[in-house]
């Protein structure tokens, strides 16, 4: 599904990503942790080529990435969705409008629009809030917005790059469960970049430790579920303490 060869990446002078292969497959929920600046976002933005590897191949859903277009490769993003730590609302439009933006982009039938907006706000529970704006909303409904807009267009891998990070530990556990739910129901392979463990450990499949712009080791998991997350007052004490 993802198969990265090679893959290298560096900012002036520096390589933040060097040489890194890693391939994940249909249907995987795979973590990718590590410190902060081991590379673990530019790596993910490799995956969408919203970074340009300077080495190396990308391969998503059996399309070598790397080689396309830059009109192909618009077209193959549609299947890749993506969701980040501060949600990327835009914030003169509203729950219903952030939505038909992606469609827009992706030139989705206009007739059908309305329902398909309609349907993905559902699938996320936001039904309700359609006419609100960004700044109306608590942070789990945003990065429910969020990921009712990678929705749209059906993609067939979602990145989230650190999609829990800014939301208390109850909220986080929503939003995994809402990750797990497009996993299992809509068979939609997840790629959650994050540096708590927790959260790696609650759903994914396989988790990639990185370090220094490298891979250190894949290995694979038994996810143990959201419900683990602490969600009891003794834990804001222990944050406190
Ligand atoms: P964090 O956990 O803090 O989000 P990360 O693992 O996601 O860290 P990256 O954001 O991938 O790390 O950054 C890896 C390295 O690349 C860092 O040293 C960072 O400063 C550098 N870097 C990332 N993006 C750019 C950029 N656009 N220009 C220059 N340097 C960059
Ligand atoms: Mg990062």
């Amino acid at each position: 599904m993802i198969k990265l060869v090679n893959v290298s990446k560096s900012f002036s002078q520096f390589k933040v990503i060097k040489s890194v292969s890693l391939t994940i497959d249909k249907g995987e929920v795979h973590g990718i942790i590590g410190a902060s600046g081991a590379g673990k976002s530019t790596l993910l933005r490799l995956v969408n080529l919203l970074e340009l590897p300077d080495q190396g191949e990308v391969e998503v859903n059996g399309q070598k990435l790397t080689n396309l277009s830059s009109k192909e490769l618009r077209r193959a993003r549609k299947s890749i969705g993506m969701i980040f730590q501060h949600f990327n609302l835009l914030a003169n439009k509203t729950v219903y409008e952030n939505v038909a933006v992606s469609l827009e982009l992706a030139n989705y039938p206009k007739k059908e629009r309305r329902d398909r907006i309609i349907e993905c706000l559902q699938f996320v529970g936001l039904k309700d809030l359609i006419k609100q704006y960004p700044a109306q909303l608590s942070g789990g409904q945003k990065q429910r917005v969020a990921i009712a807009r990678a929705l749209a267009n059906n993609p067939q891998v979602l990145l989230c790059d650190e999609p829990t990070s800014s939301l208390d530990p109850n909220i986080s556990a929503e939003i995994l469960g809402v990750l797990e739910n497009i996993n299992k129901v809509l068979g939609v392979t997840i790629v959650i970049v994050s540096h708590e463990m927790e959260v790696i450990k609650s759903i994914c499949n396989r988790v990639t430790v990185m370090a220094n712009g490298e891979i250190y080791d894949t290995v694979s998991t038994e996810p143990i579920g959201i419900h683990h997350i602490d969600k009891s007052p003794s834990y804001f004490v222990e944050q406190l303490a």
